[in-house]
């Protein structure tokens, strides 16, 4: 058997980011940007008000705590002050966002005054500046912003969309192939004795499609050596990668690996690794194209996904955070399993424990066919071959969803007719 981190690392040896390409924003979410963007105009790009209420000019020799000025217009959010002359003694009404008119100094809330007619009673003079968000305050003229390998986010997007962005140079977004393998696979909504749904396609092409590349759904394919080949061959030419499941165990039905071996001139390595679940993984070139086999049962090929997968779409992204945070949580049964030489990656839910820290607890059956339990996690607790972890003390999880475990709801609580739980 090989250690993890061995089989990891030449997974990633063996597959490269794809090249820079010019991305329109409004399509161009969730890649990964190719370098850094010069800010050409500041941003914000004039001096404007945080704030509605009133511009003043406090150098007209305002002192008392309450001055009553003289109200000569309004400025909203879009307006052009520029034309606007404020003279001692006057004050502008002006709105969130709007231009500071030439010659005011600060921004009075509008909670700090009381109208009066055409004039307005400012009970609490504010300093220069203030309320007042200058231009170049986020990010000033002439700067860089986000290296290589940031992920446009929402709000990365939203910072582009500011600067006037329209196309951004980013890494190519990869078509990553998905194919089952196995005869008892069956699309038929009705199951033919000895038949089964097929689940890992639809979960890996969701995996792929989460972390941003394009997902092809490529089909199921029997345990035939000849349909094998012929799949794996078509599917290597119009994908950058591909990702099989099932076959690659020691059956006598198993051809995944033999097929691979054979179209990689031996380029396909088959690993044991250490680990439980997942241990059988394939994984090689067929001529450009990296092609990963990871074992058919469900948990194992979700698993195998998570530690091989992701990391490599990741680093074809040009990401430059390939590995998910582990954590430290404590938990809430004991953990142990006899000595047999694996990293065992259990699936458990972690939750904020209400005193500051983590807690973890295993779900489900931990059978390498028992998804429902992968299904109610957000992590894996990372279990050293022989640990033995008493209730209550800490343990290593690698964190694989979000920590408000939003996506799972147990069936004793079902949703009510008006969609309330
Ligand atoms: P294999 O790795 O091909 O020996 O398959 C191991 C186990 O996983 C068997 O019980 C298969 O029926 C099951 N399995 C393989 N592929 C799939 C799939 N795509 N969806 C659900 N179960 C599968
Ligand atoms: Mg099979």
């Amino acid at each position: 058997m090989r250690p993890l981190e061995e089989v990891i690392n030449h997974t990633l040896a063996n597959v490269t980011r794809l090249p820079e390409v010019q991305t329109p924003l409004g399509e161009a979410g969730g890649l990964y940007l190719a370098g850094p963007t010069l800010v050409k105009s500041p941003i914000p790009p004039f001096d404007n008000t945080a704030v509605d209420g009133y511009a003043i000019r406090l150098d007209a020799g305002l002192t008392r705590t309450s001055t009553v000025l003289h109200v000569i217009g309004t400025v909203a959010a879009g307006d052009d002050p520029s034309e606007l002359v404020v003279n001692p003694g006057e004050a502008i009404r002006i709105m969130t966002g709007a231009p500071i008119p030439p010659g005011t100094d600060a921004v009075v809330m509008v909670e700090d005054t009381t109208s009066e007619g055409d004039a307005v009673r400012i009970h609490r003079l504010p300093q220069a500046g203030e309320n007042i968000r200058r231009a170049g305050s986020d990010i000033p003229a002439g700067q860089y912003v986000f290296g290589a390998g940031t992920k446009i986010t929402p709000a990365v997007r939203g910072v582009l969309a500011s600067l006037g962005a329209t196309d951004v140079t980013t890494f190519a977004r990869p078509t990553i192939g998905v194919i089952s393998t196995g005869d008892e696979l069956s699309d038929a909504e009705i199951l033919a004795p000895g038949k089964i749904h097929d689940s890992n396609r639809p979960a890996l092409l969701d995996s792929v499609a989460a972390l941003g590349a394009v997902a092809v759904d490529l089909g199921n394919v029997g345990d035939d050596p000849e349909a094998i080949r012929y799949a794996f061959e078509t599917a290597v030419e119009t994908c950058d990668a591909l990702i099989t499941s099932g076959g690659v165990s020691v059956g006598d039905f198993d051809y995944t690996k033999a097929v691979l071996r054979e179209l990689s001139d031996n380029q396909i390595t088959w690993f044991q690794v250490a680990i439980k679940p997942a241990k059988p993984f394939a994984f090689g070139r067929v001529g450009d194209t990296p092609v990963f086999g990871l074992p058919g049962n469900p948990v194992s090929a979700l698993v195998s996904f998570e530690l091989f997968v992701r990391p490599s779409i990741l680093q074809m992204l040009g990401a430059k955070q390939l590995f998910r945070p582990t954590l430290q949580a404590r938990t809430t049964v004991t953990l142990d399993h006899k000595p047999d030489g694996k990293l065992h990656l259990i699936r458990g839910l972690v939750e904020q424990d209400g005193v500051g820290g983590l807690r973890v607890t295993p779900q489900g059956q931990q059978g390498s066919h028992v998804l429902t339990g992968l299904a109610q996690s957000n992590a894996f607790i990372l279990l050293p071959d022989g640990a033995q972890v008493p209730s209550g003390e800490g343990v290593e999880v690698l964190l694989i969803g979000s920590l408000d475990a939003e996506t799972f709801s147990p069936p004793g609580s079902p949703h009510t007719e008006d969609g309330q739980r």
